[in-house]
């Protein structure tokens, strides 16, 4: 970043100062080295400091970090210092902490504005106009003085100078390139710091966050995963790269033709470039576990498509909230059966292959009475106790249904008829078998309440795509005339034997 430094005309008289070149490239080398080895920069910077002043002779070699330039003052802090003996030393003075200096003085804003635009400097002081630039480095006894401003990624972090208050002499030359080489040195490894804390803070809030950071390149394939991602998929964090296909093998496989076809229709549709999808991902332990993944096309400034990067976001708990909500949704509040909207969802998961379906309606006989006779408590008991009975002559695959009120269906697949009238006749000789036996108060005994049902049963033929509310109308039909043909009985709705027409058998 340095330019040309700005010599004024009468430093020409000045003698160069006596230094060998071939002891300024080792104390660069040997230096150099530490900053890179050395576990904090600081460290590296001190041997850095110390070889530059042993080589050159100087009385002080110096670092001033910027803090601020104000319109009419720069704020600097005296930040570090080597010097042969203690008589050199000014980093204690407390006038070199956090000190303002005035840019009241042409020459010294004119000092200032070209360490900004990366210039560096020497000085003999004897030599220099008279002024309070020159006057302030003769108040610190100073001889000869040369500087290099330090940039850090472009910007102008601090400036590096080495003082002889011995010596009247010019750095041009050897002098001047050593302290720019080492200038550049300090900035790669302020700047190398810079980056492993700002990737540290990025890794920690990634942590926090329990989101892991992806990229993969459109030119070459290539994955680059944050080392949070790292470690959830089971790669050790300095693992440098994990390969397209493995990651791609974590997401489960109807989620992966998902993304596919997202990306696929992200290619289509220019205007979006970011997309949202919800994905199991296999894990180290191998358990799957719901992630969200954002994903944007990068484009470099052609538009061109140049990598697709983003976040995976754990939303297992999101997920299972979801799906606890959804389930409670689909249940009867007060039995713990399905409610229509489970019926509807499990008529869909039961899916066409299962072969034949049968429904069957079940309805409480003369219920309005138990409630009349007993109160509605007990009515309320009776329906889950109703439940539980039904649920335990069923199998886990059937589902039972509460329709409402004392009204209740049962879906069976993979039965046959005589089957699914023979579960039928099951349930009704269950409930009519045995009372039931309805807690009250500690102190009475339990309620007998005998009662019976009534059962509609209807097939969905091998027409899968039969609508389900004509079935439900083939089974209440049949319920119908159960309660119709004396109630405790079980009807089957035979449309095949006179298709068209309502035709019921009792078995
Ligand atoms: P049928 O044999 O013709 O089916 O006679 P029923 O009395 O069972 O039929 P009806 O439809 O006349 O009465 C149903 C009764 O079910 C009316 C209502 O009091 C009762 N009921 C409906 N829902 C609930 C409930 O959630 N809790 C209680 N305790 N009773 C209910
Ligand atoms: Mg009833
Ligand atoms: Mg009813």
């Amino acid at each position: 970043m340095s330019g040309q430094p700005v010599r004024p005309p009468d430093l020409a008289s000045a003698a160069s100062v006596p230094i060998d070149t071939a002891d300024c490239l080792a104390a660069l080398n040997r230096g150099g080295s530490t900053l890179m080895r050395a576990d904090h920069w600081a460290e590296g910077v001190d041997r850095l400091l110390a070889e530059i002043g042993l080589v050159t002779g100087a009385s002080r070699v110096w670092i001033f970090q910027l803090l601020e330039v104000q319109s009419d003052a720069v704020v600097q802090d005296y930040v570090f210092e080597w010097a042969p003996s203690e008589h050199y030393r000014q980093l204690n003075q407390n006038r070199f902490r956090f000190f303002s200096s005035s840019l009241e003085d042409p020459a010294y804003r004119r000092l200032v504005e070209e360490r900004q635009a990366g210039v560096s400097h020497d000085f003999c002081i004897p030599v220099m106009p008279e002024g309070p630039l020159r006057s302030d480095l003769e108040g610190q006894a100073i001889q000869s003085m040369a500087t290099v401003p330090i940039f850090v990624n472009g910007h102008w972090w601090g400036t590096l100078g080495i003082d002889d208050c011995e010596r009247p002499v010019s750095w041009r030359g050897p002098g001047l390139d050593l302290l720019e080489a080492a200038g550049q040195l300090i900035a790669a490894a302020l700047y190398r710091y810079q980056l492993n804390h700002r990737s540290r803070q990025i890794e920690l809030f990634h942590k926090v966050a329990d989101c892991g950071v992806w990229e993969i390149s459109l030119r070459n394939g290539w994955v680059w995963c944050s080392q949070a991602l790292k470690t959830v998929l089971g790669y050790p964090e300095t693992y440098p790269r994990v390969p397209l296909r493995r990651l791609l093998a974590r997401l489960h496989p109807d989620d992966r033709a998902a993304l596919r076809a997202r990306l696929r229709a992200l290619w289509r549709v220019a205007e979006s470039t970011q997309f949202r999808l919800d994905t199991r991902l296999r894990l180290a332990d191998r358990s799957w576990i719901w992630h969200e993944i954002i994903g944007e096309i990068q484009c470099n400034e052609s538009g061109q498509p140049i990598a697709i990067a983003g976040l995976v976001l754990d939303i297992s708990r999101r997920k299972q909230d979801e799906e606890q909500a959804l389930a409670a949704s689909q249940l009867d509040a007060l039995t713990g059966a399905l409610n229509r909207r489970g019926m509807a969802q499990h008529l869909e998961t039961i899916g066409p292959a299962t072969g034949l379906r049968h429904l069957i309606l079940l309805d409480i006989d003369h219920f309005k009475q138990v409630n009349d006779t007993h109160g509605h408590l007990v009515g309320d008991a009776l329906l889950r106790m109703m439940v539980e009975r039904l649920r335990h002559e069923l199998r886990p695959d059937d589902g039972l249904v509460r329709l409402g009120g004392e009204e209740f269906a049962v879906l069976t697949a993979g039965m046959q008829d005589d089957q699914a009238l023979a579960l039928a006749e099951r349930l009704r000789r269950r409930i009519a078998a045995d009372p039931f036996l309805v807690e009250r108060t500690e102190d009475e005994p339990p309620l007998k309440v005998a009662v019976s049902v009534s059962l509609g049963v209807a097939r969905q033929g091998d027409d899968v795509s039969q609508d389900p509310n004509q079935l439900m109308a083939h089974a209440d039909q049949a319920l119908y005339a159960a309660k119709h043909g004396g109630r405790n009985c079980v009807l089957f709705y035979r449309e095949a034997i006179a298709p068209g027409a309502v035709n019921l058998d009792a078995e």
